[in-house]
């Protein structure tokens, strides 16, 4: 694709916000970034968007395109032949691309069936999302989503699914290291594995050049996989039997260590409540969050969009505005939900700079000032072509 401009009257970079832009995109990459006004070489083709803010596309740490956010994502998901749950995953990846999410981490879909979609998509450039799988949840037999397929048992087999997932190709792997609140039997206080396992785990999923992220929602599993060594910590929800606790000691620990909260905030205002016990624990694990940042952990935001109706798979750009409740400033919200998410997910997007991917978003107006411009979308770009 030949070089071409996008002007605009302001540039959010990933970290900072800069006043009138121009970026050079050519073959999917940008190439180079005018915040000084100088005017471009003569020839080049300029998109001129106006009063409004680039910002670079989105990126959603954790979702589940398989699940089609109705009041019973799991049935469907369950029942499905394969075509009709790639038909939803379709609906779900053009959803989030619409607005603006140019990138979504897969973390639980079944069949692998998230692997068949991201090798479809990448045949036409600007046909979806980057998706990034996992595959099936590694999980205990009959634990925290275990319908999805993923259910093993002992050393061996956990070995065995690592090294499955590394030779299908998934981009990440994805253990249950506690219960969930989704799964009839399951509770998110109570571990799946032992720290050993999960240990384990992580050791080979290095090894073999894979990210390992811990679906850890209690207390002790938190615990296990911290000292486990895992890259993300997905929910973070601080249970126990008795609610919501943040001993210090391992907020501290947290923030210390080299891992990253993934935080399942973003939810659609005025829509269906969440169940009940989801709802009862929901301010305290919001309180824990603001915590867990004031310690200074490295937080991003995983919607885990797709597992109801409050969470549809354009929910993200809510969720960076909830962030701002919870005690992120504007410019540390937006920087989650970009170049500190493209970190985590270990790409070479989430920044406008000079050879990032030119996956990119339009929005009137200034986001800086009023975080629901992000919804006011006037362009979407994915690998330099334009999408919306
Ligand atoms: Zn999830």
């Amino acid at each position: 694709m030949p070089m071409r401009a996008i002007r605009t009257a302001r540039m959010f970079d990933g970290t900072r916000m800069h006043g009138e832009s121009v970026v050079l995109v050519e073959d999917g990459r940008i190439v180079d970034v005018e915040t000084s006004g100088r005017e471009l070489a003569a020839g080049i083709p300029v998109t001129d968007l106006g009063d409004s803010c680039l910002l670079p596309g989105l990126i959603d740490t954790h979702v589940h395109l398989g699940f089609d956010a109705s009041a019973d994502p799991i049935s469907a998901i369950v029942a499905g032949s394969d075509a009709q749950i790639l038909g939803i995953m379709r609906a779900s990846a053009q959803r989030s691309l619409q607005a603006g999410i140019t990138t979504v981490r897969d973390l639980g879909d079944r069949n692998f069936l998230s692997l068949r979609l991201r090798d479809e998509l990448r045949q036409v450039t600007g046909s979806g999302p980057e998706i990034l799988v996992a595959g099936p949840p590694i999980t205990s037999v009959g634990g925290h989503c275990h319908f999805l397929g993923g259910a093993v048992d002992g050393m061996d087999a956990l070995l065995e699914a690592v090294r499955e997932r590394h030779a299908r190709g998934c981009d990440v792997v994805k253990i249950m290291a506690s219960g969930g609140n989704i799964t009839p039997g399951s509770a998110p206080y109570r571990n799946q594995f032992t720290r050993e396992e999960l240990r384990l785990v992580v050791l080979e999923a290095h090894r073999l050049g894979l990210p390992v992220c811990a679906h850890a929602q209690g207390v002790d599993s938190m615990r296990d996989a911290l000292a486990a060594g895992v890259d993300t910590i997905e929910h973070a929800f601080f249970m126990t039997e008795t609610g919501v606790e943040t001993p210090e000691d391992l907020l501290d620990d947290l923030a210390a260590a080299p891992l990253t909260i993934s935080m399942s905030a973003g939810l659609i205002p005025g829509g269906v409540a969440p169940p009940p016990a989801v709802a009862r624990s929901l301010s305290s694990v919001f309180a824990a969050m603001t915590r867990l940042k004031d310690h200074g952990a490295a937080m991003v935001i995983g919607t885990d969009a797709g597992v109801g109706p409050n969470k549809p798979h354009d929910v993200l750009p809510y969720a960076v505005e909830q962030a701002t409740g919870l005690g992120w400033d504007p410019l540390g919200a937006l920087t989650m939900a970009t170049a500190t998410a493209a970190d985590v997910c270990g790409l070479r997007k989430g920044r406008i700079q000079p050879g990032a991917d030119a996956d990119l978003l339009a929005v009137a107006g200034d986001p800086l000032t009023d975080l629901a411009r992000l919804r006011d979308v006037r362009a979407v770009y994915r690998g330099g072509v334009r999408v919306r």
